[in-house]
């Protein structure tokens, strides 16, 4: 039962110990006790994935041509009409599966994990790895993994309310309760699906995967919610529509020209194709390729996708709010300035290694009773470690607190050695809203509290100062002048941070000690910027996307820092959380346009700058790592948590997570999203000029010459091919070199632009003209219809074919891209012209698609005439382009 037994003898049972359990242990039980993971509802197998392929209105209305053609002893038909829907079929399939892949690859990097003692060593494993009798290492932000009985618990508290629904975290403990109490009491028991909201705890997994009191507990960490996207559902609609429309019009011809003597069964089959042909029907399963695939080159640079919806919104995106702190800078902290006892002091040395000086100007300072006060106020009030792997120094915990770690150990203080003799018996964590942490430490000369945080709610805690070696009255003036030092630091864009100490009697509570304190003094760290910032920052600007900073640290260094990166412009404002208070949400909203940095501020303004954008009309990505960034998170377009740093409440109400927390990282993910939405866009444009094309040309034909330009089969076959592989190879066109420098898509914007519309219909116009051209030309001169129909039908595939370098760019010329650029589409139109080839060579295909052999002036006619469908867009673009320039 664990919650109504002592901690050992739970860890006795267990059969652990607070070492934790051996890796080889660790195997065994996961052998006895299978994988911590919850069973998921049945996977679509491969079978059914095939099958669902055939599922689809027009894949149905096709087997019942197919079947009604053999009724009639059309053998032929029947089984060229099978065969293409098995093709049609497998196409899918393939591309199916490989989205699926794509989206379980996903899956696999967005698994949690978690921290276990094992072996001694507090190490990351994947959660799915936990047995019973791990133990696990808790920290605000974590997503409880597994069922646990807690062994320690700092100010420990815990968001239950995905069980319990109660949304105000129960305060933990580690207390041993009655057998009866009712499990939402049992105090000292954590469960899967909770998170702890605040402070720390270590505890033993009492129970594993289904065997969790909420096994059946679903929606944790890694599920890839499978929403089909706004694009998806426009297509959809847009299918429906011209479905419709076409069936209306297909079925008044198809009477017409039964009234006009052909024979009926011609005209159904005829009519089945038509409306095969114009129903992009393939064009939804290329549009979830195309986001998949664009997923999985976003893998590459960082960005995990969490939604397949989201990579269109990110293409339209048009302001990033983002966290200062290893978002925009690296999170490598080193302590370069120190303000003690009235003196500013330099810090040489470089890293985390824990070589170097104290200068006061060119004087070294070393052993001041000053300097060691402060420097041991920040060695303690900290839960960093400082160790050395061949050869190299590296901090284990938050880089701000490893700082303090090295700069102590610069003067000889060692945190390890120093905490033996200062044994810590209580604190009160760090929390961004607080801006501050206190310990408690027991040494020899009784017991003192120590407190580090923001200079302000330092000096706030603070009546008295250090300085000439005796406890002064902290005055007015003096603060003052400690805040002015303060500013000069910031400008300087070091992050600053105030210390305090005092003695308290030794059964003072933590929380009871952080007033009446002691002033120690400052230390200022430098916290360069990632390297690609800068030119990331430029690229946001030239895309028409602001970058808003909103950080936790001060107003000087924030504005400073963001001065440098060029996110600051003239005219811009610097709001701070005080100052944000202080506005109603009118007043706020009429200057949000213009705020680009907001510092000192709390995780729930953040929520109130997305509200107020959103208001403004603008699609906001929105950064956060901590536990209470999530609502921010949620209500963002686009909520981006940090893979490293990042809690796992934050990841779970993102909608992407950056694998390197870089700002950069969102950037080619802009880049990228806009890529995949120009791609779709291209190859639906692609798609649209084949349909338009080929119903002009069957249409045309009826009405006018009372002929059948293409027959049914034929029309199958051209559909099947050019909307098969074509499609998918202009999926993986790169990004061009305008992507960044254009304003970003209207969310609202329809499936394909008005350009792009036009430009469609106009190539489908064309490739129609030709086609009835060659008709009128063949008819005239008493070419057999076999013939003509062989002609017509190739010429449209290879018309076609050109037309697809057509729709690598909407603007470029394909020349300027570079004709082979783009190897898949090469080899897709290779196929297809084998596939055809095939169609008009093969001696049972002939007679399958009743073609006759082209001879080579065929050829000599269609290919020049098929190009023209190339030429005619190439001349556009130059035309636009001209106009452009
Ligand atoms: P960002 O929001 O861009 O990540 P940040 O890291 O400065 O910026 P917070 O982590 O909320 O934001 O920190 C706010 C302030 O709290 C810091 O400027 C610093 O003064 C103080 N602070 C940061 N870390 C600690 C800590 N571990 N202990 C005490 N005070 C801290």
């Amino acid at each position: 039962m664990y919650y109504d037994e002592a901690a050992d003898a739970v860890l006795k049972t267990l059969n652990t110990s607070e070492n934790g359990l051996s890796s080889g242990e660790a195997k065994n039980r996961l052998e006895k006790y299978g994988k911590n993971e919850l069973k998921e509802e049945e996977k679509t197998s491969v079978v059914k994935l095939f099958l669902s392929q055939f599922k689809s209105f027009l894949i149905i209305i096709l087997i019942a041509a197919a079947l009604v053609s053999a009724f009639l002893g059309e053998l032929i038909d029947a089984f060229v009409i099978l065969f293409t829907v098995f093709l049609a079929g497998v196409l899918g399939f393939v591309q199916e599966y490989r989205a699926e892949e794509s989206i379980k690859l996903l899956k696999a990097l967005t698994s949690p994990e978690a921290l276990v003692i094992r072996d001694g060593k507090e190490v990351k494993i994947p959660s799915s790895l936990l047995v019973p009798g791990d133990i696990l290492v808790l920290q605000a932000g974590d997503r409880i993994p597994a069922d646990a009985r807690l062994l320690e618990a700092l100010s420990l508290e815990i968001d239950e309310s995905s069980l319990t629904g109660e949304s105000i975290p129960v305060g933990k403990c580690t207390d041993i309760f009655p057998t009866e109490t009712p499990q939402p009491d049992r105090k000292n028991m954590v469960y899967t699906g909770t998170s702890v909201t605040y402070g720390r705890g270590k505890a033993v997994v009492t129970a594993t995967g289904m065997n969790t009191a909420f096994g059946k507990l679903a929606g944790l960490l890694g599920e890839i919610e499978r929403e089909r996207t706004p694009l998806q559902e426009k297509l959809d609609q847009f299918g429906r529509w011209l479905g419709t429309a076409t069936l209306i019009v297909v079925a008044f011809v198809a009477i017409l020209g039964i009234f006009q003597g052909f024979d009926p069964f011609e005209m159904f089959l005829w009519g089945v194709a038509l409306a095969v042909a114009a129903i992009p029907e393939a064009l939804p399963a290329v549009v979830t390729v195309g986001l998949a695939l664009g997923v999985r080159r976003m893998v590459k640079r960082h960005a995990l996708i969490r939604r397949l919806p989201s990579v269109e919104t990110l293409g339209s995106t048009n302001i990033i709010c983002t966290d200062k702190t290893g978002t925009l800078t690296q999170n490598k902290m080193t302590v370069e300035k120190v303000y003690v006892n009235g003196t500013l002091l330099s810090v040489t040395g470089e890293g985390y290694k824990p070589a170097g000086d104290f200068f006061n100007g060119d004087k070294p300072v070393s052993e001041d009773v000053h300097l060691h006060r402060l420097l041991i106020a920040g060695a303690l009030c900290n839960d960093a470690g400082l160790f050395e792997e061949n050869g190299v120094w590296d901090i284990t915990g938050d880089p701000t607190e490893g700082a303090l770690v090295v700069v102590a150990a610069k003067e000889g203080i060692w945190k390890t050695a120093l905490e033996e003799k200062h044994r810590r018996k209580g604190e009160v964590p760090f929390s961004s809203e607080r801006k501050m942490m206190t310990t408690l430490n027991f040494s020899e000369d009784g017991t003192y509290a120590y407190s580090k945080g923001a200079p302000e709610v330092i000096l706030s805690s603070c009546t008295k100062i250090f300085l000439g070696g005796r406890e002064e009255e902290l005055t007015s003036e003096r603060k003052q002048e400690i805040l002015n030092v303060v500013n000069d630091m910031a400008n300087l864009t070091l992050r600053v941070m105030g210390f305090a100490y005092r003695k308290v009697s030794e059964d003072t509570l933590a929380e009871d000690a952080e007033k009446e304190m002691v002033f120690a003094g400052l230390m200022g760290m430098r916290d360069l910027p990632r390297e690609e910032v800068k030119t990331a920052i430029a690229t946001c600007t030239s895309a028409g996307i602001r970058t808003v900073m909103i950080t936790g640290d001060h107003k000087t260094t924030a504005f400073a820092i963001a001065k440098e990166l060029g996110i600051f412009r003239e005219g811009d404002l610097v709001l701070t959380g005080v100052e944000l208070d202080a506005l109603d949400n009118k007043e706020f909203e009429e200057i949000v346009e213009k705020v680009s940095v907001y510092a000192r501020v709390y995780p729930e303004h953040k929520l109130r700058v997305v509200e107020a954008l959103k208001k403004k009309g603008y699609i906001v990505a929105m950064t956060g790592d901590g536990v209470n960034d999530a609502p921010a998170l949620k209500a963002a377009d686009m909520g981006i948590a940090m893979g490293i740093t990042g809690t796992d409440v934050s990841k779970e109400a993102s909608s992407m997570i950056l694998t390197d927390d870089n700002f950069a990282s969102i950037v080619s993910a802009v880049e990228e999203g806009r890529n995949i939405l120009k791609n779709i866009k291209n190859f639906i444009a692609y798609g649209l000029t084949c349909h338009i094309g080929l119903v002009l040309i069957v249409l045309v034909g009826v009405l006018a010459w009372q002929t059948l330009p293409v027959i049914a089969v034929q029309i199958l076959w051209i559909n099947l091919i050019t909307d098969g592989l074509p499609p998918m190879a202009l999926s993986l066109e790169a990004p061009d070199r305008g992507l960044m420098k254009q304003k970003p898509a209207k969310a609202k914007e329809g499936l394909v632009s008005k350009r792009m519309i036009i430009a469609s219909l106009g190539l489908g116009l064309l490739i129609a003209i030709q086609s009835l051209g060659v008709l009128y030309w063949a008819l005239g001169n008493g070419t057999p219809l076999p013939k003509i129909q062989t002609l017509i039908f190739t010429l449209v595939v290879v018309s076609l074919m050109f037309n697809a370098f057509n729709w690598r760019s909407e603007r470029y010329s394909v020349f300027s891209l570079g004709i082979f650029t783009n190897k898949s589409l090469i080899y897709a139109v290779l196929s297809t012209i084998l596939l055809q080839l095939a169609a008009i060579y093969v001696p049972f295909m002939q007679v399958a698609f009743r073609t006759v052999p082209l001879s080579l002036s065929d050829w000599a006619m269609i290919i020049p005439l098929a190009s023209t469908t190339l030429i005619a867009m190439e001349f556009t673009k130059y035309l636009e382009w001209r106009r452009h320039r």
